[in-house]
């Protein structure tokens, strides 16, 4: 056995199978480029599921987690941390008035939103929270309840009691679900893993209004979403709406584990010493990792750079589309959030621009996505999508 045969021999033996895995070692790993165990070299248009906005080993990232690790790596949430505050300073100067709760992934953060609203509801007996249709949000017990999916569900019934589902776009069906109980929607405003789905600014209003109206709480998982994806610092940011809460994790840690939520000002003492916590949360380190990510979007206009950049992106893949009319369906998205849809299952289209050197996600079976680090240059950007060019041809 060589090298990369033993280590995917080790995961035979002794890793839990839940992945789907690519018989690729990653070794290291720069910007937009990664190298496998056996030297070669890789475009990634798809870093860390979304983590990897920053692009892999960003050197202000590494700089500040180098100047922390040596310091102060974990503190525990009975003292207070320097970098915690800041981080939470910075999140509510880019959002909206309110308090920050930390904890580790997405999930965790969405349970944290779902916890609160429950808290918050139970004042007035609402505790049901409405969720969409095709949408995710973890792989807990309660945020795979709250997942619109019922292939992420299977096998893990009795599901959490309270959660009810509505289409994603339709405001008359919202209005029609909500009762006296509801205590809040939870929604992505860009549904990534349900294939980059987008909805209207309008229906986004009409749901502010709804909310207000019936005195729900509205919760944005921004988790896909956040830190500059689409071009705005949060998507929610698109809609000229605010809502009470959002869940962030991924792209905040520059790579390093952590989730976060924002609550605004009218519900943020709502979790109370000892109602919630997380050993881990808002760590010196993991704090210094995303003030670093912040300060990198911020000082390097990676928000212009998105939409710029996705511009770019947009046109030639709807040049894609021109030109694969028959096997191209449609190009949804925004700043550097894209799926391609495809009339045919894509994985073989992924697994050949893997071989060709590029590497993208299949989702929703039919649904190529593409989310480069904000920090992909223009000639990464070509490059890429000649390679996706040359696959799709063979198989049009
Ligand atoms: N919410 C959304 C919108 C996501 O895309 C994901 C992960 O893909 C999650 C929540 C769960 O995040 P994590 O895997 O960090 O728990």
């Amino acid at each position: 056995m060589n090298k990369t045969e033993k280590i995917i021999d080790s995961f035979t033996k002794y890793v839990i199978p839940c992945y789907t895995r690519n018989p690729l070692v990653i070794v290291r790993g720069k910007g937009s480029r990664v190298w496998d165990s056996s030297g070669k070299e890789y475009l990634d248009f798809f870093p860390g599921w979304g983590v990897g906005s920053m692009g892999h080993c960003h050197p202000k990232i590494v700089k500040a987690v180098k100047k922390q690790v040596g310091k102060l790596i974990h503190i525990p949430n009975n003292y207070y941390n320097e970098l915690q505050a800041e981080l939470a300073r910075l999140l509510v100067k880019y959002s909206f008035p309110g308090k920050c709760f930390f904890c580790n992934s997405g999930a965790e953060a969405n349970e944290s939103a779902i916890k609160l609203a429950r808290k918050h509801g139970n004042q007035s007996g609402r505790y049901e929270i409405i969720t969409c249709d095709n949408s995710f949000h973890g792989r807990t017990l309660a945020t795979v309840t709250a997942t619109g999916q019922e292939k992420y569900r299977q096998g893990f019934q009795p599901l959490v009691p309270g959660f009810k589902y509505v289409p994603f776009g339709d405001i008359t069906a919202l209005r029609q679900t909500v009762t006296s109980q509801t205590a809040a929607v939870l929604i992505e405003p860009i549904q990534g893993e349900g294939g980059i789905q987008t909805a209207l600014r309008e229906y986004f209003h009409q749901l502010r209004i709804l909310c207000n109206e019936q005195k729900i709480l509205l919760i944005f998982d921004e988790v896909q979403t956040g830190f500059g994806r689409t071009g705005k610092m949060f998507c929610y940011q698109h809609f000229d709406i605010k809502p009470d809460i959002i869940t962030l994790a991924k792209a905040l840690g520059g790579g390093l584990p952590i989730g976060a939520i924002i609550a605004a000002s009218h519900i943020s003492d709502v979790l109370t010493p000892g109602s919630h916590a997380s050993t881990f949360g808002g760590s010196p380190l993991v704090c210094s990792a995303a003030i670093s990510v912040i300060e990198t979007i911020i000082n390097n206009s990676l928000l212009v750079r998105a939409q710029k950049l996705g511009d770019f992106l947009q046109r030639r893949l709807l040049d894609l589309e021109e030109k694969f009319p028959r096997l191209i369906k449609e190009v949804r998205g925004i700043g550097l959030m894209w799926g391609l849809e495809l009339y045919r299952p894509c994985a073989a289209v992924v697994e050949e621009c893997m071989q060709k050197g590029l590497l993208l996600n299949c989702t929703h079976k039919k649904v190529i996505r593409i989310m480069p680090a904000l920090t992909v240059t223009r000639s990464q950007l070509k490059q890429g999508l000649k390679i996706l060019a040359g696959v799709l041809g063979k198989s049009a």
